[in-house]
C-alpha cells in the first residue's frame, strides 16, 4: 500500500503516516461526502464489509476463511482506523492512535502471533512521577501502582476502587442493562457516585485522572453502569490502568497498525479504500451498499464503524427508532497525543520511567514511548477529556508549548527541546470523530442497550463498541468482528 506524507503530524524530515493514499489520513471534509448518487460499476459480493479498522478487517478475515467472498469499504485511504504508525525513519515507528496491549487481550495477542508479528514490553524500569499542585512538596517519585498520595485520599482510593469492582461483577456482560441495579447505576452519572462515596479532594483527583486516561472523558459524562460494564469488560479497574500486568503491558513491534496491513494484504482486491459508504439499502432480496466509489450488492452487510459514524449512514427503509436513536447517544472521547522527541531517553538515566501523573497540565499523563532499539527518546503524553476540548481549539504552537512544559515540570530541563513535536487531535478525524471509543451517558445502557448488537434484518453491527470482553479496545474490536462474522455465516 502507498505511503503518504504527514499533514500537522510533525516537522521530521521523513514524515509519513503509513498505509495512506490520496484520501489520507484527514479523510474527506465533513460535508464533502457526496450523497446518494453514488456512480459506477454494482458488483456483487456474500458479504459487504463498511470499515477497514481492526473489526472490519478481521470479520473480513473470518468470512474469506470460510469460502464467502467480500468486499471491504473504507472511507480513509488506508485501513487501521483508529490506530495509525507514524514512520520515524530507518524503519522506526511510533503509533499515534490505539497502541498497548496486556495479559488477558486473548484475542489480539493471537491475532498478533498469526500474523507473524511480535510484542516488547512497554519501558516500566525505575521511578515514576507524581505531581500535586497543592502538596509542601510538589514533584515526588515512586514505584509501582499507587502513587504517593496522602494516607487518607490513599485509604479512601482503595475502598472506592474495590466497591467498583466488587459492584463490576454485578454487570452481566453480555446484558448490563439486566444488572439487578441497572436502573439506579444508569441513572446516575460516575460523577454523582464518585461525589457520594469520597471525601479527600486528592483521590478524587486521582479517580478523575484515570477515568480521563481509560475514556478520554470525564466522570461527569458517564453512566456510572457504563463504567461499572467497561470494568468487567476489561477484567478489573486494576487491569485498565495498569502497565505490568494492565492494559498498558506490551506494544507491537514495528507498530499496532501492522496488524490492519498485514490483515489487510490478505483481502487483496477485496478491500477498497476512498470509498465511504454513504447509503444502505436493504430489504428481503438483500442489501445494496452505496459509495462514492460505485454499488455493491451483497447477502448481508456488516457495518464495524463507532455508533455515531453508523448513524451518518443513510438507511432505507430507515432504522428502528431503538437503533437510530442509540447512535445519537454514543459520543466519542477526546484525546490528543502528543509525542516529544529527544536524542535519547533521558529521564531513563535518572532512572525514571518516564510515567508521569498530575492534577494539573494539559498532559496529565505520561508514558516513555521509545521504539524498542532505544532511540530516539520519545515522550508520550495524553490531552484527555475537558483539556482535549479547551487544548483542541487553540494552535499548535501554543499546545506544543504548554506539553513540552509539562514534560520539563516532570522530567527536568533536559526536556526542554525537543527535536520534533508530533500530535494527533482524534475529534478532527472524519471518520473517527474522537477516541478511545463511544461512551455512554446515563440512561443509554438501559433503554438502547438491546439495540448495539441486534441485526436489522440483514445489517449486523461491529466495533469496538459492541464487543463484551475488552470494549473499547483493539482486543473489543476483533472479538465484535468475529461475533459478527459469526452472525453472518450462521444467517448464510
Ligand atoms: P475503527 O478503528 O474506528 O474502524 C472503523 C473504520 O471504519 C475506520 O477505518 C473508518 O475510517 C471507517 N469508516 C467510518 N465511517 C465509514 C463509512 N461511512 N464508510 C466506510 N468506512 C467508514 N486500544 C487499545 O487496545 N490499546 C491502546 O493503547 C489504545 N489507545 C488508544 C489511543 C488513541 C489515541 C486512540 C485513538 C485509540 C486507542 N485505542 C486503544 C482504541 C483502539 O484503537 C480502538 O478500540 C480500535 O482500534 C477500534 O477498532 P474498530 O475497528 O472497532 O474501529
Amino acid at each position: 500500500m502507498a505511503e503518504r506524507r504527514g499533514d500537522r503530524e510533525g516537522g521530521l524530515t521523513r514524515r509519513r503516516l503509513i498505509g495512506g493514499a490520496a484520501a489520507g489520513a484527514a479523510g474527506y471534509a465533513a460535508g464533502t461526502v457526496p450523497g446518494a448518487a453514488a456512480a459506477g460499476r454494482r458488483r456483487k459480493v456474500d458479504v459487504v464489509v463498511v470499515g477497514a479498522g481492526l473489526a472490519g478487517l478481521s470479520a473480513a478475515r473470518r468470512l474469506r476463511a470460510k469460502g464467502r467472498s467480500v468486499a471491504v469499504l473504507e472511507a480513509r485511504g488506508r485501513v487501521g482506523g483508529r490506530t495509525l504508525n507514524f514512520e520515524l525513519g530507518g524503519g522506526k515507528v511510533v503509533e499515534i492512535g490505539g497502541q498497548w496491549v496486556g495479559p488477558t487481550q486473548d484475542r489480539v495477542l493471537k491475532l498478533i502471533d498469526k500474523l507473524g508479528l511480535k510484542t516488547f514490553p512497554t519501558y516500566n524500569s525505575g521511578e515514576n512521577v507524581y505531581y500535586r499542585s497543592d502538596a509542601a512538596q510538589k514533584l515526588t517519585t515512586y514505584t509501582g501502582a499507587i502513587p504517593p498520595a496522602s494516607g487518607p485520599s490513599l485509604v479512601e482510593l482503595a475502598v472506592f476502587l474495590g466497591k467498583l469492582n466488587s459492584m463490576a461483577q454485578e454487570v452481566p456482560l453480555d446484558r448490563p442493562w439486566d444488572a439487578a441495579k441497572a436502573e439506579e447505576w444508569d441513572g446516575q452519572t460516575f460523577e454523582t457516585f464518585k461525589l457520594a462515596n469520597t471525601t479527600v479532594d486528592e483521590a478524587r483527583d486521582l479517580i478523575d485522572l484515570s477515568i480521563g486516561a481509560i475514556f478520554a472523558a470525564e466522570s461527569r459524562d458517564l453512566s456510572l453502569l457504563y463504567v461499572l460494564f467497561y470494568i468487567r469488560s476489561g477484567g478489573s479497574f486494576d487491569n485498565l490502568i495498569n502497565v505490568a500486568g494492565g492494559a498498558q503491558e506490551s506494544r507491537v513491534l514495528g507498530g499496532s497498525q501492522k496488524i490492519s496491513l498485514r490483515l489487510a494484504k490478505g483481502l487483496g482486491r477485496s478491500l477498497v479504500l476512498g470509498a465511504p459508504v454513504v447509503r444502505i439499502d436493504h430489504d428481503r432480496g438483500g442489501v445494496e451498499v452505496l459509495t462514492t466509489k460505485g454499488t455493491w450488492r451483497a447477502k448481508r452487510v456488516i457495518v464495524s464503524v463507532p455508533p455515531t459514524l453508523a448513524g451518518q449512514i443513510h438507511y432505507k427503509p430507515e432504522l428502528p427508532a431503538l437503533r437510530s436513536q442509540l447512535t445519537q447517544r454514543v459520543p466519542m472521547g477526546s484525546v490528543i497525543k502528543c509525542l516529544a522527541l529527544y536524542d535519547r531517553p533521558f529521564w531513563r538515566e535518572d532512572g525514571l520511567t518516564g510515567q508521569a501523573t498530575s492534577d494539573i497540565g494539559a498532559t496529565r499523563v505520561t508514558f516513555d514511548n521509545t521504539p524498542p532499539s532505544g532511540t530516539p527518546g520519545i515522550l508520550l503524553g495524553f490531552i484527555e477529556g475537558r483539556q482535549a476540548r479547551i487544548w483542541g481549539s487553540r494552535s499548535r504552537n501554543a499546545r506544543r508549548a504548554a506539553v513540552i512544559s509539562d514534560f520539563v515540570r516532570y522530567f527536568g530541563s533536559g526536556a526542554a527541546h525537543p527535536r520534533h513535536y508530533i500530535e494527533k487531535s482524534w475529534a478532527e478525524e472524519r471518520w473517527s470523530g474522537g477516541c478511545y471509543e463511544g461512551y455512554m451517558p446515563p440512561g443509554v445502557l438501559l433503554d438502547y442497550g438491546e439495540a448495539l448488537r441486534r441485526p436489522v434484518q440483514r445489517i449486523h453491527w461491529a466495533g469496538t463498541e459492541t464487543a463484551t470482553l475488552w470494549a473499547g479496545y483493539m482486543d473489543g474490536a476483533i472479538q465484535s468482528g468475529y461475533r459478527a462474522a459469526a452472525e453472518v455465516l450462521e444467517a448464510l
